[in-house]
């Protein structure tokens, strides 16, 4: 296990900015009219912070609009000049890295594709060597967290240490109303692997489309995500890339008003006292939840000794089936809902069947002793 806790030396870069540190721009830069007229849009609000843009855009099948390419890092100067907007873009190989560098682009980001790829992050970390630019790593496409921790190790190797994540989302297998699975259980251990890790989301990439992206946004802030970066164009309709996804910059006002930033705790007595009678019920609650399911795989292998005894096979479908249904029933009667207990249960299931194996085999294995 990587012990990304040694990179508690990430200095929080983050907190020079304000917080939650705010990252606007369109998914690519399209055109100078289009970047500085977005820009001044943004830098009006006095809200966002920094400006992003994607200058080479890493596109899954050829032929599409792959990015204006090196002058679209003079226009991002010029949006610095007019605005005082902090400018960040993707990089994806040590070129990219000259140029932004050559260009003072302030903040470096590096693709979930890129992420993907222990060689091309090693060339990024390589060619990242001695100059002081905070990186901020997007998850794998793959909900593989070592992949993610392992790119942000390489860069704290090569001396990078102005660090954060980025949440985008992972690529989903089944039909979903989402573009990229938000899987929020990952970005929260990689938050407890590194305490001091900023970890940004990215809502845009997430939802695939504007409607789901207030959401979102807000549920990163309740889990105290340390920033948002957001997709936003002047024009949604005409972008040349992720159009569905693109805020206007009125839309991204109205996002940031109504956003809600909620403290991790408050100085006040009376919550702090009602906070932990609800949470000595919890504890008692899950000390008896523990026992119940202890008892029950007690039971679970009591049957698995008399399926061996009688030869009977570990899965019993009718029987899987009508445990389902009757707890499904069951849990909506109290107010559970249908997709978590159906989870629940197939967990303990896989536990049970688990359970069972080794009692069969422990079984199976001393007889075979017995008749050697
Ligand atoms: C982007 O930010 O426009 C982008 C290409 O994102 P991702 O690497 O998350 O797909
Ligand atoms: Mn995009």
């Amino acid at each position: 296990m990587p012990k990304l806790k040694n990179i508690s030396k990430i200095s929080s870069w983050s907190k020079v900015l304000a917080e939650p540190l705010l990252i606007a721009g369109p998914c690519s830069a399209e055109s100078e009219e289009q970047v500085m007229q977005t820009a001044i849009a943004i830098a009006k609000q006095n809200k966002v912070k920094v400006f992003r843009s994607g200058i080479w855009k890493p596109r899954t099948r050829p032929g599409n609009f792959e990015g204006v390419g090196e002058q679209g890092l003079q226009w991002l100067q010029q949006v610095k000049k007019e605005t005082g907007l902090l400018t960040t873009v993707e990089v994806a190989n040590p070129e990219h890295i000259e140029l932004a560098v050559k260009y003072n682009i302030d903040i470096l980001w590096v693709g979930a594709r890129t992420t993907s790829n222990p060689f091309s992050v090693q060339k990024l970390a390589d060619s990242l060597k001695g100059y002081d630019k905070p990186v901020m790593v997007k998850n794998p496409i793959n909900p593989d967290i070592q992949l993610w921790v392992g790119a942000l190790e390489r860069f704290f190797k090569a001396g990078i240490h102005k660090l954060a994540a980025i949440h985008r989302g992972f690529y989903p297998f089944e039909a979903t109303s989402l573009r990229n699975i938000p899987k929020w259980e990952i970005p929260i251990e990689l938050k407890s692997m590194c305490h001091s890790l900023p970890i940004i989301c990215d809502p845009s990439h997430i939802s695939g489309n504007t409607e789901f992206i207030p959401e979102i946004a807000q549920k990163a802030m309740d889990l105290n995500m340390n920033g948002l970066m957001i997709e936003t164009h002047i024009n949604p309709t005409a972008a040349l890339s992720d159009m569905n996804q693109q805020l206007t910059p009125k839309q991204l006002d109205d996002l940031l008003d109504k956003l809600i930033i909620r403290s991790i705790s408050v100085k006040n007595n009376d919550f702090i006292s009602v906070l932990e009678s609800l949470r000595d019920k919890i504890d008692s609650i899950d000390q008896q939840l523990l026992e119940l399911l202890s008892q029950r795989m007690d039971i679970v292998e009591e049957i698995g000794k008399y399926k061996s005894k009688n030869e009977v096979t570990i899965l019993q479908l009718r029987r899987w089936e009508k445990i389902i249904n009757t707890r499904l029933k069951q849990g909506k009667k109290l107010g559970l809902s249908e997709e978590f207990i159906k989870k629940l249960l197939q967990l303990v299931h896989k536990e049970s069947i688990q359970k069972q194996t080794e009692v069969m085999n422990k079984i199976a294995a001393t007889k075979k002793n017995k008749n050697k």
